[in-house]
């Protein structure tokens, strides 16, 4: 997955948190770099914070949603502001999650694994680890 942060402890936490939750993250700083590498490797999930350099994280929701290969992939919105508005905003913009910043790390690691869940992605992975379960 793909993680959008230009703050290098979010960076840090954000994929130490992935990593341990079996997750393989890829980080940019810029939202320049994000959409190509969004191209390169097709992540099954961007992870995107809002405050960003150069090119704002809504903009480049927007941008991810008017691109023709990547309008499907689920993105995860992840701000330090959290006024009125703001989810609102990130949703607006395409993004399916929100969460503020400090984040909860049980919270971040739930909405990632719901997304994951919605897009099918997690799907696999939930059947491979449930071998006991026999639909009858
Ligand atoms: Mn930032």
């Amino acid at each position: 997955m793909l993680i959008v942060e230009d703050n290098a402890l979010n960076i840090k936490l954000f994929c130490d948190l992935l990593a341990a939750h079996g997750h393989q993250p890829e980080a940019v700083t810029d939202s320049r770099l994000a959409l190509e590498a969004a191209r390169a490797f097709r992540p099954e999930l961007v992870i995107t914070d809002i405050q960003l350099p150069h090119v704002s994280g809504l903009e480049l929701i927007r941008l991810l949603r008017a691109d023709a290969e990547l309008k499907t992939v689920p993105i995860m919105a992840v701000t330090a502001y959290a006024g009125q508005g703001d989810e609102e905003r990130v949703r607006g913009a395409g993004a399916q999650a929100y969460v503020s910043k400090p984040i909860s790390v049980a919270r971040f690691a739930a909405t990632v694994d719901e997304l994951l869940a919605e897009s099918g992605a997690g799907a696999t992975k939930a059947a491979v680890m449930d071998p006991g379960s026999s639909p009858g």
